[in-house]
C-alpha cells in the first residue's frame, strides 16, 4: 500500500468510528433471505425506491412459490408480477436469466454452497454471470444468511465517499467497491465491515444528500474535502449542489 493509500486507510477508520458512534452501530441485519432469494431482491431494487422493491419481490413470490416456477415462466407472467419495480420488462428476463445461468453453473437452483467458499470466490462465482456487478455480489454475500465479508457501496454510500475524498470524483461505483474495501483492516468481522457500510450510508441519507448537505451539523465536516475545500470541485455551500453524483446511482 503506498503511503497516499495508507493515509487514506487511517483516514477511513476514522470515519468509520465517528459514523458508527453517530449512527448507533451494531446494526442489525435488516432482513434475513437465503443467497438466492438476496440476489433476486437485489436485482429488483435497483434503482427502485425500497418500499416498491419489496412490494415487488412479494408479488413474485406470491405468484411463484419457488424458484423454479419463477426460471420456467413465461416471462410476462414474471413481468407483470413484478410491476411494482422500476423497468419490470428489463428485469423479468434478467433474473430468469439469473436463475436459468445458476442452475446450469451450479447443477441446481441454490446458492447456499456460496457459504462454503472464501469471499472473493464467491463474489467472482456470482460475477461470472451477466449483469452481475460487485455492489449485486456484496448484497448477496453480506445481506443474505450467508452474512459474508463483503462491502456493498449504495449510492449513497459513494456519494459521502467521493465528498470526504476516499475516492476520487471519476470513480463510478462498481470500481469503488474494491478501492474502498481496500482500506479496511483484514481482522474486521462480516458485522463490522456491514457496520462500515451501514454507517456511511445513513450519514448519506440522513445528513449528506445528494442536494443540500447539511454541512453545518455534520459529524466528520473537518475530515470532508469538498467541505474543507481540498479537492478540485465545488466547495460544498448551504446551496444545493449536484456535486458529483445523480439521484439513485448505482
Ligand atoms: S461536510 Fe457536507 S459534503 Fe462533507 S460529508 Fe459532511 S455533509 Fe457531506
Amino acid at each position: 500500500m503506498s503511503d497516499g493509500d495508507a493515509c487514506l486507510a487511517r483516514k477511513a477508520l476514522t470515519l468509520h468510528e465517528i459514523l458508527c458512534d453517530a449512527y448507533g452501530a451494531p446494526f442489525p441485519y435488516f432482513q434475513s433471505l437465503d443467497p438466492l432469494s438476496e440476489l433476486v431482491s437485489t436485482m429488483l431494487n435497483h434503482r427502485t425506491r425500497n418500499r416498491d422493491a419489496k412490494a415487488a419481490f412479494q408479488a413474485l413470490r406470491d405468484a411463484f412459490p419457488t424458484w423454479e416456477e419463477v426460471r420456467d415462466a413465461p416471462v410476462a407472467d414474471v413481468q407483470a408480477s413484478i410491476a411494482p419495480a422500476t423497468w419490470p420488462e428489463a428485469k423479468a428476463p434478467k433474473v430468469q436469466a439469473a436463475l436459468r445461468a445458476i442452475t446450469e453453473r451450479a447443477g441446481r437452483l441454490s446458492l447456499d454452497f456460496l457459504g462454503g467458499m472464501p469471499a472473493d470466490e464467491a463474489r467472482a462465482w456470482l460475477e461470472a454471470m451477466d449483469g452481475v456487478g460487485p455492489k449485486t455480489s456484496a448484497a448477496v454475500l453480506s445481506f443474505s444468511t450467508l452474512r459474508g465479508r463483503a462491502l456493498p457501496v449504495d449510492s449513497h454510500h459513494h456519494r459521502v465517499a467521493q465528498r470526504v475524498g476516499l475516492v476520487g470524483p471519476k470513480v463510478g461505483v462498481g470500481p469503488s467497491h474494491a478501492i474502498l474495501e481496500g482500506f479496511l483492516p483484514d481482522a474486521w468481522d462480516a458485522q463490522a465491515v456491514y457496520d462500515h457500510h451501514q454507517a456511511f450510508m445513513r450519514h448519506g441519507q440522513k445528513v449528506c444528500h445528494w442536494r443540500g448537505p447539511d454541512c453545518a451539523g455534520c459529524v466528520v465536516a473537518e475530515l470532508c474535502d469538498a467541505r474543507q475545500g481540498r479537492r478540485a470541485v465545488p466547495a460544498v455551500t448551504a446551496v444545493p449542489l449536484p456535486l458529483f453524483d445523480r439521484p439513485g446511482a448505482g
